[in-house]
């Protein structure tokens, strides 16, 4: 069963929580308990392709799901029309320490696909499991990538509408343009006057409007998200950290049982939480390895407890890293305290004072487990070209900035051991910024963002994943800009059209 880090004696079972997302205290649902994993099952796993090996672990986290359910979901999600790779998320290795993981092989060349296309697919089978009659509205905030991959993977999945909000100015060109040309009876697009926290500040209040959302309930709505702050898309993560480790022993750079060490770039701190529950599960992992860009906040709280929000929002070019509240955190400090009551009182400080202390118990077995570091555009851009000229691989700017972390944990501590970077887009998802750093200054000039991928493909002899070449000619279908103030009227307005 799962429960609100917040406390409370509510229950909830895998389909439940997966259809309401947020608990209602407004804590994260977590599990109750955690399946414990010995070496035996890490073997079996080698032998495995990544959906036998997924549906090994979704299983033990879905018990109200059968496995024929979970493998027809795993069929629905991560199959070779949707995943250009055969192996959904390959293992790179770039040299005798560090590989990378590759999460950007789905239909929207970044790492949300992994979560999003299996989500809607649990989701759907939630609403039969609990009886449920209402449509499902998912609501999402974007900074980019999780709009796009939600829309993806909700497109006319039956019973379900989705609306998705992005900071205006606040993505690439790319990014919006796969968003305001989504197909699909079941969708809306709008963008938010603001930067990515007022836009998903906007989506929390709309939860949070008990009269706005008794009145949806009238009409037949419900409100759920897609974001990661949902269950549903934390597990599927946890999949490919157990995938890679039983790459990685089959490629040969590690032993059975041999620890590693994973550097994730993180935003919204759920794709590094997934890491750490892997670990709880028996997965040998050293360090989790934090890696920011100049939005630290991260990096400040997991050096010193000190979770600060009142800080300047700076505009980086790894944009999906853009973020001052990591909603996933608390889930974090909920595995470490186990205690609902401390847990709930520094979200409320953080509310109230945009900031709160953890103490140093607390703190200490955080850093057993993590570790921080931060790297700033210029110093991302210098990556992106050090490692294209050195291994000829292209690294998109939230990849670098994780490599960048690796090599400074790397000078700082000593530490050899074997390490994953885990890669989060398509370079070609971040053209202008990568042909930037490759070809040098003004190699974009002139060129339109297509001119811009055909140039960085036949500089790089990569080839440009088909939906972003796509793009050129798709109709644009969605035009709505509002203020944050508006969120809830558009909300209306798409789900009586
Ligand atoms: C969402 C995203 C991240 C951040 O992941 P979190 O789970 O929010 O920490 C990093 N890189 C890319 C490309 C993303 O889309």
């Amino acid at each position: 069963m799962y429960i609100s880090t917040r406390g409370g004696n509510s229950r909830f079972t895998a389909a439940a929580a997966i259809k309401t997302g947020l608990a209602p205290d407004g804590g994260l649902l977590v599990p109750q308990e955690l399946p414990t994993l010995d070496n035996s099952f890490l073997n079996e796993l080698t032998a495995l392709n990544y959906h036998q090996r997924a549906a090994k672990i979704l299983k033990l986290f879905l018990d109200d799901y059968s496995e024929s359910e979970i493998d027809a979901c795993l069929k629905a999600a991560y199959n070779n029309i949707k995943f250009n790779d055969a192996a959904v998320a390959p293992v790179v290795k770039l040299n005798d320490e560090a590989s990378v993981l590759e999460l950007w092989h789905g239909p929207t060349s970044a790492f949300k696909d992994m979560a999003l296309q299996l989500l809607p697919q649990l989701l759907s089978l939630a609403l039969k499991k609990t009886g449920e009659t209402a449509k499902i509205v998912i609501l999402v905030a974007t900074s980019g990538d999780t709009g796009k991959a939600a829309l993806e993977g909700f497109a006319d999945v039956v019973q379900t509408q989705i609306v998705v909000f992005y900071p205006h100015h606040g993505v690439s060109k790319i990014q919006e343009l796969q968003m305001v040309t989504q197909e699909g009876g079941n969708v809306a697009v709008a963008a938010v006057k603001g930067n990515f926290d007022d836009t998903q500040t906007g989506v929390k209040l709309i939860f949070n409007d008990q009269g706005y959302r008794a009145k949806l309930e009238q009409q037949g709505f419900k409100l759920s998200s897609a974001n990661s702050i949902n269950w549903g898309r934390l597990l599927p993560q946890i999949v490919y950290y157990f995938s890679a480790y039983a790459d990685l022993i089959n490629q040969g750079t590690i032993k059975p049982k041999q620890s590693v060490n994973f550097v994730v770039p993180t935003g919204n701190f759920g794709n590094i939480l997934a890491g750490y529950y892997a670990k709880l599960m028996g997965l040998p992992i050293n360090k989790l390895i934090c890696a920011a860009n100049n939005n630290n906040v991260l990096t400040e709280f997991l050096r010193t407890g000190i979770y600060n929000r009142q800080r300047d929002f700076y505009k980086t070019l790894s944009p999906s890293m853009d973020i001052l509240i990591s909603s996933n955190l608390e889930r974090l400090l909920y595995l470490v305290t186990g205690d609902s009551d401390k847990v709930a009182s520094w979200m409320q400080e953080l509310t109230e004072q945009g900031r709160y202390q953890v103490d140093a118990v607390s703190l200490k077995a955080i850093q057993q487990n993590f570790w921080s570091d931060w790297a700033s555009d210029e110093l991302t851009i210098e990556t992106i070209k050090d490692v294209f000229d050195q291994y000829h691989y292209v690294m998109d700017p939230h990849t670098a900035v994780a490599w960048r972390v690796y090599t400074s944990y790397r000078q700082q501590t000593g530490d050899t051991t074997p390490t994953v970077v885990v890669s989060t887009a398509s370079p070609f998802k971040f053209s202008e910024s990568v042909l930037t750093a490759i070809a040098g200054k003004g190699s974009v000039n002139g060129k339109n963002e297509f001119d811009v991928l055909r140039e960085l493909s036949r500089l790089t002899g990569w080839s440009i994943p088909v939906p972003l070449a796509n793009l050129e000619n798709k109709e644009i279908r969605h035009t709505t800009v509002g203020n944050k103030e508006d969120m809830p009227i558009i909300v209306k307005q798409a789900l009586n059209r």
